[in-house]
């Protein structure tokens, strides 16, 4: 994809992070200067700044992101934010690790204060007016995190080279944040180092939009998407203590539930199928079993039907 002029650049030092406008079509790149860099990164919109980038959102495309998965924005919003439209195999990211902190450092290491990511986000968006509470969930490259079957996860050596960069091509107005990540010196997150990236914003070009309007048509959801406008409380509290509305009734979507009995005929071998499924411990009776290949049949196949199209495969990887 053919990327514009640059239009801002700055290396960002060891512990420091900036709060950039990448607007609809442009590119942000992050680049490895000596390579083996923990990147930790927030991005808000723009022009609302409670929508932002949720890791747990984007991460029902996968516990790592690669080249091509997008970066999905918070509840109820789900719109899409940034696509990853470069990455290299040695950079590993990470939505498991939530950022880096001073409280976490006093009690593992019994440190004073140590550099962290909370800390550095929150410095970059105060440029902004926002507040550390702002600071949300990173999505976090070059971070070599795994974990076993039990859950269990931890760090492994930083795999990023001098010159590595990864791409990221805003589909809305974004105010991206990057960050070196702080904690490298005393963990093997950044290789027990801490060192420098450099950023760079390009411009939107023709080709850069198209890319963003495939992406704005792959998660399209007109029918239940929702922004502020369609919020039943659409003010921002400003008040920290929280106090009940008196005048407050429940009005939950689709409730009560209404359930319906249907009756389904089935020929003799499909009733062997599901004898054979509830034999398997698929289903508590032939009516269960039947139930449950129905929309197990569903799960695949009904969002094409519904639609008309046959974009299900490539939709439900989010
Ligand atoms: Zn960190």
């Amino acid at each position: 994809m053919e990327l514009g002029n640059v239009k801002y650049e700055e290396r960002l030092e060891p512990v420091s992070g900036r709060a950039v406008p990448v607007l609809k079509g442009e590119t942000l790149r992050i680049t490895q200067v000596d390579g083996e860099q923990c990147i930790d990164f927030n991005a808000f919109n723009l022009h609302d700044y409670k929508e932002s980038m949720s890791v747990g959102a984007s991460r029902r495309q996968g516990l790592r992101l690669h080249k091509g998965d997008v970066l999905i924005s918070n509840a109820p919003r789900y719109n899409a934010m940034l696509l990853i439209n470069e990455m290299p195999e040695t950079c590993v990211t990470d939505t498991l690790g939530a950022r880096c902190n001073a409280v976490l450092y006093e009690f593992r290491f019994g440190m004073e204060w140590h550099t962290n990511c909370q800390d550095t986000l929150a410095e970059s968006i105060r440029e902004y007016g926002l507040t550390p509470d702002d600071v949300h969930d990173s999505f976090n490259m070059f971070m070599n995190t795994t974990w076993d079957a039990k859950g269990a996860w931890w760090t492994d050596w930083n795999t990023g080279r001098a010159g590595d960069y990864v791409d990221l091509l805003a589909c809305m107005d974004t105010l991206c944040v990057p960050v070196t990540c702080g904690s490298g010196d005393v963990t093997l997150v950044s290789n027990f180092s801490l060192r420098p990236l450099d950023i760079a914003v390009f411009e939107a070009t023709p080709d850069s939009l198209a890319r963003v309007a495939e992406i704005e048509e792959q998660f399209a959801a007109p029918l239940s998407r929702q922004g502020p406008a369609d919020f039943r409380q659409p003010n921002i509290r400003v008040e920290r203590e929280l106090t009940r509305d008196p005048t407050y009734e429940q009005a939950f979507g689709r409730y009560p539930l209404q359930r319906e009995q249907l009756t389904v005929s089935v020929d003799g071998a499909t009733a062997e199928g599901l004898s054979a499924m509830v034999a398997a411990g698929y289903g508590n009776d032939l009516s269960d079993a039947a139930r449950r290949a129905f929309m197990l049949w569903c799960q695949s196949n009904i969002g094409s039907v519904r639609r008309g199209d046959q974009s299900s495969s490539q939709r439900s990887r989010w």
